[in-house]
Formats: structure tokens, C-alpha cells, sequence
């Protein structure tokens, strides 16, 4: 729940950027004069316009990826970001055997992320391992023994 509140949280703030964005950019380029007694539209014949416009797509196409991007390789249970990438597999055996695969950890031990780095029939979903509590673990083999 955290983990997706985070990413709407990321997703509102890419909103309120751009809508800065567009209400600057409607009150800094002005409106195209009348031409023949009609009111063309600004997208298509408004240079400026529709250059800012390019400008303002690509801008918000990039913001919107790397919130998710980030998003992705951060741990589920505390938002932290993922450490250690180790590839495992194997390249020549990459479809059927042993499919090469990027897996980071949390630095605090709640889990790990596997990512498929083949992608033969679509795009492989990552899949998200989470551990139980290391520290009682490591505790348990630590007390001594009746
Ligand atoms: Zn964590």
C-alpha cells in the first residue's frame, strides 16, 4: 500500500509540475491574431505554439517514465532503493534453460526483485521476493542450544 502511494504521490507531483508548466506557457505565448475575420487554432499554425506544445509531450512523457522507472527498483516494504545487482544465468542458454535475469536486494533484507533481462514473448513482469525477518533468523542460530 505504501509502495503504490508512493508512486501516486510521484505521479501528482509530474502533474503539478506540467500543469505550472502549461499555465505558463498559455500566459507567456500569446493568442494568434485574427486572419480573415477567423480565429484559426493554435496547435497546427502557430509555430511557437505547437514547438512549446512538442516541447511540453516530450517533457511530460519523460517525467511520467521516470517516476515509474524509480519506482521499479525500489523495495516494496520500505521504499528504499534496491542495491547489489547480480546477473545470474546464462546468455547462450537464454531461452529455455537458464534465462539471464538482474536480481538487487534491499539493503535492509525485505525482499528482492528479479529482472528478466530476455524478452522473447513480450516483456516478462519482475517478480518481488520478499523475506521474512532476517534478523530473527540470523538471532535463532545465534542463541544456544538445549
Ligand atoms: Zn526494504
Amino acid at each position: 500500500m505504501r509502495y503504490w502511494a508512493y508512486l501516486v504521490a510521484k505521479l501528482a507531483a509530474v502533474f503539478a509540475v506540467l500543469r505550472g508548466i502549461w499555465l505558463a506557457m498559455n500566459a507567456l505565448l500569446p493568442e494568434p491574431e485574427i486572419f480573415l475575420y477567423t480565429r484559426l487554432p493554435r496547435f497546427p499554425n502557430d509555430l511557437p505554439w505547437t514547438a512549446a506544445l512538442l516541447v511540453f509531450w516530450l517533457l511530460g512523457l519523460a517525467l511520467a517514465y521516470l517516476a515509474v522507472w524509480d519506482s521499479r527498483r525500489r523495495c516494496r516494504v520500505c521504499l528504499r532503493r534496491l542495491r547489489m545487482p547480480v546477473e545470474s544465468g546464462s546468455w547462450s542458454r537464454a531461452t529455455l534453460f537458464s534465462p539471464p535475469r538482474v536480481t538487487s536486494i534491499c539493503p535492509y533484507g525485505h525482499g528482492t526483485l528479479d529482472v528478466p533481462e530476455v524478452h522473447v514473448s513480450g516483456q516478462n513482469p519482475s517478480e518481488w521476493h520478499a523475506h521474512g525477518d532476517i534478523w530473527r533468523e540470523l538471532e535463532e542460530l545465534d542463541r544456544p542450544r538445549k
